[in-house]
């Protein structure tokens, strides 16, 4: 079983973004209000009191989207310079990014995984809700050449919609060293829309690259579970998260912690959740909780042995990743 050394952190369940697979557009969500999030210090208190001791020592900001967090620059220069902190990424939709590339850099985040689920602006508004392809684009560029590196690209692959772009999608690993990253549709979230679309694998898809360029084994830095490959002569790579045709609770390594402070052992279970926050404002000392999260990485090991055992993940799962931290 993997040592888990890597936290996923939501700042924010809000998102600027209406991603049909994600937080539809005309469907209703109920929003944390401002005092149910953890602040800052909180969260760093959190990081340098209970994480870094128990050995989780690298970490990823999502949400919803977190560049509309207030005070993001600054929460992340604290982040980056606590001793003991190895990795510091983030995960945006990229449309605060041409104005943020800079400052982020500027302070020491030196990761950024980027959602962009089509090259085509029509295509891209109906995924997103949003007229945005042109911004999130230029939020892609200005992080390129403030130097981010690695980059990655997520796409979330949806049949008979953005499915016929994945050479070329995949061809933006060609020129530069852009890491491409298909990610196979999960029934989290908008799960009536799972039903009806069904989901691409990404042996369908490595097989259609394969025809058009081929593909050689590569390796790429990251503590994620996609299988990288190279295309020929290219700067960058191509990676699959087959979370649906995969069970990969072998290689994981993560814990997530929601904008409202529960840490959750697995993207797919929520057993044995712990309400961080709670106890926190209820006086427990960082002690108290490092048990607390001790005791849930114990039984993130016997979650993943009984989904290993349940086979492929087919269940349906009513909270979005915007709520639990994509
Ligand atoms: N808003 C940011 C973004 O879109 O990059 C960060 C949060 S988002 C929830 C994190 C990742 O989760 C994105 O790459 C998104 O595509 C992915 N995601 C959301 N819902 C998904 C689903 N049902 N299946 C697969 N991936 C999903
Ligand atoms: Fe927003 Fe990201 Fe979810 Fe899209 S995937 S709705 S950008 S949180």
């Amino acid at each position: 079983m993997n040592t888990v050394n890597y936290l996923r952190i939501s700042l924010i369940d809000r998102c600027n973004f209406r991603c049909s697979y994600c937080m539809p557009e005309g469907e209703e969500f109920t929003y944390l209000q401002a005092q149910e999030t953890l602040t800052d210090d909180e969260l760093l208190g959190l990081v340098q009191g209970v994480f870094l001791p128990l050995g989780i020592n690298r970490f990823r900001l999502t949400g919803g989207e977190p560049l509309l967090r207030k005070g993001l620059v600054d929460l992340v220069d604290r982040l980056v310079h606590l001793p003991g902190v190895e990795d510091v990424s983030l995960t945006t939709n990229a449309y605060r990014l041409e104005d943020m590339a800079e400052d982020l850099y500027r302070v020491g985040l030196r990761r950024i995984n980027i959602s962009l689920d089509s090259l085509d602006a029509e295509v891209f508004r109906k995924i997103t809700g949003r007229n945005h392809w042109q911004r999130v684009w230029a939020g892609i560029l200005a992080a390129h050449r403030v130097g981010f590196d690695p980059l990655k690209l997520n796409v979330v692959v949806l049949p008979g919609v953005n499915d016929h772009e994945v050479v070329d999608l995949a061809a933006l690993s060609l020129e530069r060293a852009w890491h491409v990253r298909f990610i196979e549709f999960m029934p989290i979230g908008n799960t009536e829309y799972f039903e009806q679309a069904g989901w691409v694998s990404s042996q369908t898809l490595r097989e259609r690259l394969q025809e058009c360029f081929g593909l050689t084994e590569g390796s790429c830095f990251g503590n994620g579970p996609a299988d990288v490959f190279q295309l020929p002569g290219a700067k960058g790579t191509v990676g699959f998260i087959s979370q649906m045709s995969e069970c990969f609770c072998d290689r994981c390594n993560r814990v997530r912690l929601s904008a409202n402070g529960v840490l959750r052992p697995c993207l797919l279970n929520e057993s044995g959740e712990v309400d961080l926050k709670m106890s926190l404002r209820a006086g427990m000392g960082h002690a108290y909780l490092r048990d607390q999260v001790a005791h849930l990485l114990l039984l993130k090991q016997d979650i993943h042995f009984k989904e290993r055992n349940r086979g492929t993940t087919t269940g349906a799962y009513a909270r979005t990743m915007s709520q639990i931290g994509g």
